[in-house]
């Protein structure tokens, strides 16, 4: 029709002109709860693709020697009675913070194994690599009212690599712990030296040191909306007499908190603390927390087992609550989102994905050092193992 197409090129002229000198508004992504309500998405059972520990060294191995056994006291009438002060601090080699790993021990563990990766060649090409705490932090983000992130993302070979970064916030904090806080987290690892043993059916030995450097690491694969995902997370113990002696069916996650005494402190706990521990346990499928109660004294007292999948009914009724398909929404969006931001492959192109509470995530642009994270070895290593292009074998070879 005629009158269209004049329409149409009048349009070209008078909107699409303008809109092409106005600046492109910086894309960026909203947290609000409210957006993200819809139902749950599809999320994959995760399976537990291979494992890997880091020793009192920090250093890589490729086997499951730092996997400690569940092992709770007996449970005959008596309650427990952990000090979790106890060794501190002569007992106690904490990891090094100033080290940034970023992603290397899984890395290392991809570059092992990339030739094995069930689901074909190309599927590494469309996943998502990053750290489960990283993905956590994802999930939470939509209730989160005091700490921000930054995640930096790289796109090479297709795979799009995650991996976070130290706000300048986060560092000064860590720098200027209080003691108190100190001795807290200490505190959690040595309720872990209570609950584990290092052999299957043995008693834990509370006598040694405990040593923040050693971990055992599953590195899982699943699948969020159209995001296929490979992600690596410490886990704490598994228990021998779980039903199903199928990782990750039988890894338990131990917590601590402090002890409670009214309704209102149960429900501040059901709001803030069960929806970390939910977000950190679902994403590997993790099934069980067990929580260690501890009183003023930094004594636990009580034991109480959570079942991952039965956190959120502590507070479905609450208006206050959280909702796992908000958590799980927002975090398909950001992957969505962060997909369609990294379009160039480049292992030194850096996206830094920024947020803080109550705003929503910006992006910047960085290249080469510091934001860079994909190491030379890897990255070196990946790109000579590609599919070269066929050598004609010539006379003089
Ligand atoms: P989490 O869920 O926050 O405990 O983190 P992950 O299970 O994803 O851990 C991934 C890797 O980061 C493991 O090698 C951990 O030992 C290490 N890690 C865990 N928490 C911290 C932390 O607070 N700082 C640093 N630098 N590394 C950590
Ligand atoms: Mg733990």
């Amino acid at each position: 029709m005629e009158s269209r197409g004049t329409k149409r090129e009048a349009g070209k002229i008078e909107v699409a002109e303008p809109r092409n000198k106005l600046p492109r508004p910086a894309p960026s992504l909203p947290t609000d709860p409210a957006l993200y309500s819809g139902p749950f998405p599809f999320y994959r059972r995760p399976s537990e693709l291979g494992c890997f520990s880091l020793d009192a060294q920090r250093q890589y191995h490729g086997d499951a020697r730092a996997l400690r056994y569940y092992s709770p006291p007996p449970t005959n009438g008596q309650s427990p009675n952990f000090d979790l002060r106890d060794g501190y601090p002569d007992r106690y080699q904490p990891r090094d913070e100033e080290v940034q790993e970023r992603l290397d021990h899984l890395l290392r563990w991809l570059l092992e194994h990339r030739g094995q990766l069930e689901g074909g060649p190309g599927w590494l090409a469309g996943a998502i690599v990053t750290w489960r705490g990283h993905l956590t932090k994802l999930l939470t983000t939509p209730y989160e009212r005091q700490e921000g992130w930054q995640l930096a993302a790289s796109r090479f070979q297709g795979t799009l690599y995650l991996s976070e970064v130290e706000t300048p916030a986060a560092r000064v904090q860590r720098l200027t712990r209080p003691p108190l806080l100190r001795e807290l987290m200490y505190m959690g690892y040595k309720f872990e030296q209570y609950m584990c043993a290092d052999k299957p059916g043995v008693s834990p030995d509370p006598s040694g040191e405990v040593n923040t450097n050693v971990a055992f690491c599953s590195v899982l694969r699943s699948h969020l909306g159209n995001h296929p995902l490979l992600f690596s997370g410490e886990v704490d113990c598994t228990d021998p007499q779980a039903p199903s002696t199928q990782p990750p069916t039988c890894y338990v996650e131990l917590k601590t908190s402090k002890e409670m005494h009214s309704p209102g402190q149960w429900k501040s706990f059901y709001r803030h603390k069960l929806l970390k521990w939910w977000a950190q346990s679902f994403l590997p499928g993790v099934p069980n927390v067990v929580a260690g109660f501890r009183n003023p004294e930094g004594f636990v007292c009580s034991l109480k087992t959570f079942p991952t999948m039965e956190m959120f009914e502590y507070v479905r009724n609450d208006r206050d609550g959280w909702n796992p398909s908000v958590c799980m929404n927002f975090c398909a969006a950001f992957l969505s989102f962060a997909q369609n931001t990294v379009v160039q492959d480049d292992p030194r192109l850096v996206y830094l994905f920024s947020w803080e509470p109550g705003g929503p995530v910006t992006v910047s642009e960085h290249r080469d050092a510091p934001h860079a994270f994909l190491p030379p070895w890897y990255v070196e290593a990946v790109t000579q193992d590609l599919p070269s292009p066929p050598k004609t074998p010539s006379p003089k070879d």
